[in-house]
């Protein structure tokens, strides 16, 4: 006979942020979330000409300098995902990682301007056709 445990939990790591909106116990815990969250940082400028970072998230009213913000913690204002700003991104005003910093069309013009006017199936079936074709010009 196999002895079995009768009960195995999962060991589930749960990440939950608590809702300060429905949970606020004082001042104490809006500044234990502002200081334990990473940053997300929107680039501003003054009137004065002054440009400074300062976090959007809702609890949290860090600014920063924008030259001291080099080589800190953000959250990329793209994917959401935490990432470290160099000399690039602090001069965004929405800063993004480098996973988010790729040309925005892969797609080479050619392709684009031939065949604007034809529906996406059209093209798709145009693709195919020509694939055959040079597979059977190949062979
Ligand atoms: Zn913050
Ligand atoms: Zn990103």
């Amino acid at each position: 006979m196999v002895e079995q445990s009768p009960y195995k939990r999962p060991n589930l790591v749960q990440f939950q942020i608590p809702q300060p909106s429905c949970n606020i116990r004082g001042e104490k815990l809006v500044k234990a979330l502002a200081e334990k969250h990473i940053h997300k940082f929107k680039r501003i400028k003054y009137k004065s000409g002054n440009m400074i970072f300062f976090c959007a998230l809702p609890d949290c009213n860090h600014k920063m300098n924008t030259a001291l913000a080099l080589g800190k913690r953000s959250l990329c204002w793209r994917c959401g995902e935490p990432f470290i700003m160099n000399e690039y991104s602090i001069r965004l005003a929405k800063p993004h990682c480098e996973n988010c910093h790729k040309p925005k069309n892969s797609i080479t013009r050619e392709e684009v301007t031939e065949n604007s006017s034809i529906s996406l199936a059209d093209r798709l079936k145009q693709t195919i056709k020509q694939a055959q074709k040079n597979e059977e010009e190949e062979i």
